[in-house]
């Protein structure tokens, strides 16, 4: 490719990647965002389905490569990318010329950027398209941020029709420096579960505590207990996390509240640890609290499942990211506790989910992912079209 061509596909992600910052729209309403894509597509010669998942995007493309069909020979393979669209809500702090202008909501983790790599890799897919067989699924999904619209667009059948053979993605990442690229083998991202603990006592006045049972204090024993689970029930090897993140209880000063109410998240990679929690934070929960003379009840919820990379996949896009960034550029490593609901694809079919590095101290996009001054280096998107056409290619072929 020449140097202006390349100079204008990059100009068109960031066109495309900062209109979309300056318009960012929530889990589910991903309605201008989902039509500019969809518009998008049909331009580029995509089938193009919309409202997989509530507000999802699908684009279908088959190679042509040799002609007529050839079916009968061997069963082509269908490839899936995915790119997430929706915003957080979050006021942008950033003074930048393309800041939201949306009051309230913001791309803070940098979904407007995969957008833009979704849709380059899209016009590249659409022009190469006599040099390739088999058939590309490009999913754009909503609601990543807590809103699992990965599963929304699974039950909507985007890994039917036709049968996706392998699925990747990828998250632009803030922790990496730009030209790094992270594909780990196994579990990268954590189980995402939520828990709500429920603690009774007996009400009653602040001064006569011997005539109640107080909540509060049980509560902040049952916080101060759950720490436990990590410290001394969990293997230090193995990866647990748990968060008491929001504490509700009492109207007044004086008065000894009947209640009170722990909220918070439990991250894990699966596994033993995974599996056994509800029944170990159940447990420990209401033996603390009934020690204090209350009783907890707990609703345990699993939210999203571990993301679990495919070995076979993961090298194939190491090898691939390799070619784009260097191998002394591609990390093997890479892991955290963060959800990601590309898990549910991964739970059905085989596939990898890369980060690409899109940190630049220097240029001053450092600012952590969900962080009101959160930007990237837009040169990271250039990597991200190379990497997912190559990987799609290399599947494909
Ligand atoms: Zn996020
Ligand atoms: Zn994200």
């Amino acid at each position: 490719m020449s140097a202006t061509a390349s100079q204008a596909e990059f100009a068109e992600l960031v066109a495309t990647r900062r209109d979309l910052h300056a318009h960012p729209e929530l889990a589910f309403a991903e309605h201008r965002t989902a039509a500019l894509v969809a518009e998008r597509l049909r331009s580029l010669g995509y089938e193009v389905r919309t409202g997989v998942g509530r507000t999802g995007v699908v684009g279908v493309l088959s190679g042509t490569a040799g002609g007529a069909d050839r079916t009968g020979e061997r069963r082509e393979r269908t490839v899936l990318l995915r790119a997430d669209m929706d915003a957080l809500p979050i006021q942008e702090a950033s003074e930048v010329a393309y800041r939201s202008t949306f009051p309230g909501a913001m791309h803070a983790c940098g979904h407007d950027a995969h957008v833009a790599i979704g849709l380059g890799v899209a016009r590249r897919l659409a022009a190469s398209r006599g040099r390739w067989r088999g058939t590309v699924k490009l999913a754009f999904q909503p609601a990543e941020e807590g809103g699992n619209g990965a599963e929304a667009m699974i039950q909507d059948g985007v890994l039917e029709a036709p049968a996706v053979d392998a699925a990747f993605g990828l998250h632009v990442m803030n922790t990496l420096p730009t030209g790094t690229i992270a594909a780990t083998p196994g579990a990268i991202m954590g189980a995402v579960d939520d828990f709500t603990i429920r603690i009774t006592g007996k009400g009653g006045h602040a001064a006569m505590p011997h005539l109640a049972v107080d909540p509060v204090l049980a509560a902040a024993h049952v916080v101060t207990a759950l720490q436990s689970l990590v410290s001394r029930g969990t293997d230090p090897f193995d990866h647990l996390v748990v968060s008491v993140t929001q504490i509700r209880a009492g109207d007044a000063f004086n008065v000894i509240p009947e209640s009170a109410e722990l909220r918070g998240t439990v991250r894990s990679m699966g596994g033993r640890t995974h599996d056994e929690a509800p029944e170990r934070l159940t447990a420990l929960a209401s033996s603390v609290a009934g020690g204090l003379g209350c009783t907890a009840a707990v609703d345990y919820r699993r939210l999203t499942p571990a993301t679990i990379n495919d070995e076979a996949m993961t090298a194939l896009v190491a090898r691939l990211a390799g070619e784009v960034v260097g191998a002394t550029h591609v990390l093997s490593g890479s892991r955290m506790l963060g959800g990601e609901d590309f898990a549910f694809f991964l739970q059905r079919i085989p596939g990898c989910f890369a980060w690409v590095g899109s940190a630049n101290a220097v240029k001053g996009y450092d600012a952590p992912h969900h962080s009101p001054r959160f930007d990237i280096d837009e040169e990271a998107m250039l990597i991200g079209v190379e990497l997912l056409e190559r990987v799609a290619l290399e599947y494909l072929r």
